[in-house]
């Protein structure tokens, strides 16, 4: 394999896990392969290595890990301004100063993101640059450049399309864009080179603990249909919306993807008549679609069925319209939904509370619950500290998450692999912005995807996708299209649905 960095996950990595989760006692297993279990077990596994203390750690996930809210949310790193508004500053400066972490350790996944507020009126005009100079107050550091207010001219000049009601000029911030699947993908292969055992499509069924303190847990091999007993001393539940005894409020949240909308770079934060903050941001790999989001409706059924309805469409339409006219001739190319296991409170989801809780249960499990994306390091690392109190006191202390560059990604190195694209490109004969984008993607490893380019591309896949299929097949223990589809890469919710191709190595779907 050409390129310096070596996958950590393999064709039998899955394999191995589950033989492990069958044979030892695990110090500690994490349910659930969001970012938060995920983030959990990339901050113990790294402290047990630096510490050189042996800690076993496994992790299982039901799906694909990051198939859940992780990969189907807005994709932000921000401080949150609508929790600005809710006077909410502890929440806000913790995501500031994490916003700051995880640029710093991602470099590859996270990139600043310019966002331009439209604005109506002086009185407005004042209230929203008040309210930002306290966001940049509250980051606290130089990170990223502070917010500037800008005429009426200038938005113009930016967006001539922007059709805002009675828009008298703008301000203009910055926060930060993430590929939230991937950045739990990378989470749980820097778990897996650290030393956890970790598997895709095992379901915890049932648990229990015995007259030795032990938990016994029931996992289900959805893959192979068998059914087996796995033992650990602690249990972490990071299952987010999916947990129950007691099962949190759920909250879903929907997006719509449009075709690019707006002329500029930036994303459009727009508070809409009723308070809450709609998004408009250029995304996918080549920043061609627009995603307008999120909605906030009660969610009474199934975690497992989740889908956006009719009226919240015609709502986010019905915004994208106020303020890009011409979005009326679009039909959404793709929509996705997920939910947020809020607190429990009542009252309008929009300011229900979004902070997290880490905390034992009555019987013992460490739960997370709530938190944003933003703060998984965080919420990561304070679950870690709890835990390892309990289990492993001496790395109670031992704090190496915000310091060590994720997999290997410092800044440093996604510069070099940025500037020599080209020479890369040409040798495989693809366009150096395919590169790029690939980078964006994978960081170090991208030389490494590369190494898949087949000679010819199969039907209905570019040379760069048939090779990142093979890739996830064989290094990111992908089993279902969807997995390629909608973590590996955002291709599905970008609207950009590949048939894969027979004998690809990923099972169509879970009927197959
Ligand atoms: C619409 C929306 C938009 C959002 N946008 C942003 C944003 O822009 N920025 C931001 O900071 N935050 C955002 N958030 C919040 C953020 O996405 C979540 O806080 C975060 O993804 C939660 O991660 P998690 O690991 O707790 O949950 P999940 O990602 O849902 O993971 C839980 C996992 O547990 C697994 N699981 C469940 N039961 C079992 C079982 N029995 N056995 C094994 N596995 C199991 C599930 O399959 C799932 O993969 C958004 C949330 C929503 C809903």
């Amino acid at each position: 394999m050409r390129g310096n960095v070596q996958p950590a996950v393999t064709s039998i990595t899955r394999q191995q896990a589950l033989e492990r989760l069958r044979s030892e006692t695990f110090d500690v297993l994490i349910l659930g392969g969001g970012i938060n279990g995920a983030g959990t077990a990339r901050d113990l596994a790294l402290r047990a290595c630096v510490a050189q203390v042996p800690l076993r750690i496994g992790l299982i996930e039901q799906n694909h890990f990051g198939s859940g809210t992780s990969s189907k949310n807005s994709h932000l790193i921000h401080g949150g301004l609508r929790y600005l508004r809710q006077l909410a500053f502890g929440l806000v400066r913790e995501s500031l100063h994490e916003r700051a972490v995880l640029l710093r350790i991602a470099p590859h996944l996270v990139e600043p993101q310019l966002f331009l507020m439209p604005l109506a009126g002086l009185a407005r005009e004042i209230y929203y640059n008040l309210g930002l100079t306290l966001y940049d107050r509250l980051s606290g550091n130089e990170t990223l450049p502070h917010h500037r207010r800008l005429s009426l001219v200038e938005v113009r000049r930016l967006e001539p399309a922007l059709a805002a009601p009675g828009l008298t000029g703008a301000a203009e911030f910055h926060d930060a864009q993430v590929r939230s699947g991937r950045m739990v993908l990378e989470n749980v292969f820097e778990a897996i080179a650290n030393g956890a055992a970790c598997a895709n499509y095992v379901r915890a069924e049932a648990r229990e603990r015995d007259r030795g303190g032990l938990w016994r847990t029931r996992l289900h091999d959805t893959i192979s249909g068998q059914i087996f007993e796995t033992v650990a001393r602690a249990l972490i539940d990071a299952t987010g919306p999916w947990a129950h005894d007691p099962a949190p409020r759920l909250v879903r949240g929907s997006h719509i993807v449009l075709p690019r909308l707006n002329a500029s770079d930036h994303a459009i934060a727009y508070f809409e008549d009723a308070g809450r903050i709609i998004f408009l941001i250029p995304w996918g790999e080549r920043r061609d679609r627009t995603l307008v989001g999120t909605t906030d409706v009660d969610h009474t059924g199934s975690p497992d069925e989740v889908h956006i309805s009719e009226e919240e469409t015609r709502y986010l339409r019905s915004i994208a319209e106020r303020l890009f006219p011409q979005s009326a001739q679009y039909e959404p190319v793709a929509t996705f939904s997920s939910l947020r296991p809020l607190l429990a409170s009542t009252g309008s989801p929009t300011r229900a509370s979004r902070e997290y809780h880490i905390f034992f249960d009555a019987h013992g499990v460490l739960r997370i619950t709530g938190g944003k994306f933003t703060t998984y390091r965080l919420m990561s690392e304070e679950a870690a500290n709890m835990i390892a109190a309990e289990i492993a006191p001496v790395l109670r202390d031992v704090h190496v998450s915000a310091d060590r560059a994720l997999n290997g990604n410092t800044r440093e190195a996604v510069d070099e692999l940025l500037a020599g694209a080209g020479q890369l490109a040409a040798s495989y004969g693809i366009e150096t912005s395919e590169v790029t984008m690939l980078v964006r993607q994978y960081g170090v490893l991208a030389p490494a995807v590369l190494e898949y380019i087949p000679a010819e591309a199969p039907a209905n896949l570019s040379r760069l996708d048939a090779a990142r299929l093979k890739y996830a097949v064989q290094h990111e223990m992908a089993q279902y299209a969807r997995d390629f589809l909608e973590v590996s890469t955002t291709l599905a919710h970008e609207g950009r649905p590949a048939l894969l191709p027979p004998g690809c190595g990923v099972r169509a779907s879970r009927s197959e």
